[in-house]
């Protein structure tokens, strides 16, 4: 057997033991201590209070906060195109999701969004690979379920319009800009559900389906025969 487990230097049996400070009458009454954690928190009561009374007092977390993942809502629609990025980059497979198309504009949403809560680890992930700015974390951390089933979010539940997330959406255009370079920015007119109201918002001249127009003629003119024309 080792040394230093048949003679250990530091135990209840050591000299060292034998060494230690013994308590005096008071110390052994333990009456001055508890009088003084007294003393100590009837000072702490007359102190600035810095703690909130949740759930009567609400913290609004700063605009870096990451709390539950919401759908952008953009002029009373989903910005997401159903694309399934999030989905393919959510750790815990909280995402899922079917695409569909409209039969006018051939415009993709999703025909079904769940994000399951019981499974998101808040990582935002799916907010930085989102190529729409379509899935954003947002302030809300008061979540509560009273069933498995009800932390399912589906995409009523999910959806936010972005007048309610401007925090967030500002925070990630400069977050973003640092990573990317100065010329990185979310281009909104991408967006087709953006382009939708792009006329009467941003006085661009063009209705959405002046621009449909606009892409049928230029795909019927016919193409060159050769790359140098
Ligand atoms: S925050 Fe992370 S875990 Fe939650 S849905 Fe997004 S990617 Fe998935
Ligand atoms: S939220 Fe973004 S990444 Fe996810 S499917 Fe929609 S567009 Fe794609």
């Amino acid at each position: 057997m080792a040394k230093n487990l048949e003679n250990p230097t530091v135990n209840a049996l050591s000299d060292n033991y034998k060494k230690e400070r013994k308590l005096n009458f008071l110390e052994k009454l333990y009456i001055p201590e508890i009088l003084k954690g007294l003393w100590y928190t009837l000072k702490q009561m007359f102190q600035p209070t810095f703690t909130l009374n949740y759930p009567e007092e609400k913290w609004d977390p700063p605009a870096i906060f990451r709390g539950r993942p919401v759908l952008v809502e953009d002029h009373g629609k989903e910005r997401c195109v159903a694309c399934g990025l999030c989905a393919r980059a959510c750790p815990p497979l909280a995402i899922s999701m079917q695409a569909k198309e409209t039969e006018d504009e051939k415009e993709r949403y999703p025909d079904f969004f769940e994000i399951n809560m019981l499974r998101c680890i808040y990582c935002g992930y799916c907010e930085e690979v989102c190529p729409e700015e379509a899935i954003v974390m947002s302030k809300d951390y008061d979540i509560v379920f009273e069933s498995r089933e009800d932390a399912i979010y589906d995409k009523e539940r999910l959806l936010v319009p972005k007048e309610d997330l401007e925090d967030r959406l500002e925070y990630l255009k400069n977050y973003r800009n640092q990573q990317f370079g100065s010329f990185w920015d979310f281009q909104e007119e991408n967006n087709i559900h953006s382009v939708r109201d792009r006329d009467r918002d941003w006085n661009t001249g063009l209705s959405l389906v002046d621009m449909i127009e606009q892409q049928k003629n230029n795909d019927s003119t016919p193409a060159s025969d050769s790359w140098s024309a």
